[in-house]
């Protein structure tokens, strides 16, 4: 096993055609660690972290995520998105399924969770991102907050090592934001491993224990909150933060 060691990538390259979208990526996640991820658009955010779930396969280097390693063939991919949570901007939710099914189908299909009990696991967490009552209702009916922290609840239900979050606010009304941070900050606060790449930066000085910032698919420049944005070491960083802030 590698220790604390919840995600490590080493010399992570990966292309699209003669595109090279991520250029020799190494980058370790501790245990309860919780990272932001930043940078302009294009930058191989999404890339990176799909990689982490096995949603994209990268060509060169090692990915570890829990003990689990990957290399560059698309094997122990199931394995893998047991230990992995995954929020996306657009929610994803299955559109025909309830709020209560949405977070049950994973655990019983994909670990043979009986129904009861899967179903008392979603209720927990549902409880915790604070719309029980919402439960019975179909995705359609929540607002994009809402629909969000079911996200949120639906893989919390897979008891993930780590979590991963793509934008989750990016593509929400404004008066929305808030309390899908909020409920990012709970996760963080109660201790969950957590990988977000996001440009509130709020969240990032408030959360964050390392801010990582991409460019051209390389890993530019990265720190403690209060360093990276009091005191940012790139021309490159620099300018992201004066057109971000
Ligand atoms: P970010 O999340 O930082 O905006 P992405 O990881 O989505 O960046 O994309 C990085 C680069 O890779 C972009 O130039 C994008 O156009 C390209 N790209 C992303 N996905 C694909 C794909 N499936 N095929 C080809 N190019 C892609
Ligand atoms: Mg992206």
């Amino acid at each position: 096993m590698n220790g604390d060691k919840i995600i490590e990538a080493k010399h992570v390259s990966k292309w699209y055609g003669a595109f090279q979208v991520l250029k020799d990526i190494n980058l370790t996640v501790s245990k309860g660690e919780r990272i932001v991820v930043c940078g302009p658009s294009g930058s191989g955010k999404s890339t990176l972290i799909r990689c982490f779930n096995r949603l994209e396969a990268h060509q060169e280097g090692e990915i570890t995520v829990n003990g689990i390693t990957l290399h560059n063939k698309m094997r122990n991919v199931g394995e893998v998105r047991k230990n992995v949570g995954m929020v996306f901007q657009h929610f994803n939710l299955f559109p025909h399924m309830t709020v209560l099914m949405n977070c049950m189908v994973g655990p019983m299909w994909i670990k043979g969770v009986p129904a009861a009990e899967a179903k008392k696991t979603a209720l927990k967490f549902l409880e915790r991102v604070r719309i029980p009552e919402q439960a019975n209702k179909y995705p359609i009916q929540l607002s994009g907050g809402q629909q969000q922290r079911v996200a949120i609840a639906r893989s919390l239900c897979m008891q993930p090592a780590v979590m991963l979050f793509d934008e989750p606010t990016s593509a929400l009304d404004p008066e929305m934001v808030s309390e899908v941070l909020e409920t990012m900050t709970g996760l963080a606060k109660d201790g969950m491993t957590m990988v977000c790449v996001t440009h509130e930066m709020g969240f990032a000085r408030a959360v964050a224990d390392r801010v990582i910032f991409m460019n051209t698919g390389q890993i530019v420049e990265q720190g403690v909150p209060k360093e990276f944005f009091d005191n940012p070491q790139h021309e490159r960083t620099k300018l992201f933060l004066s057109q971000i802030l």
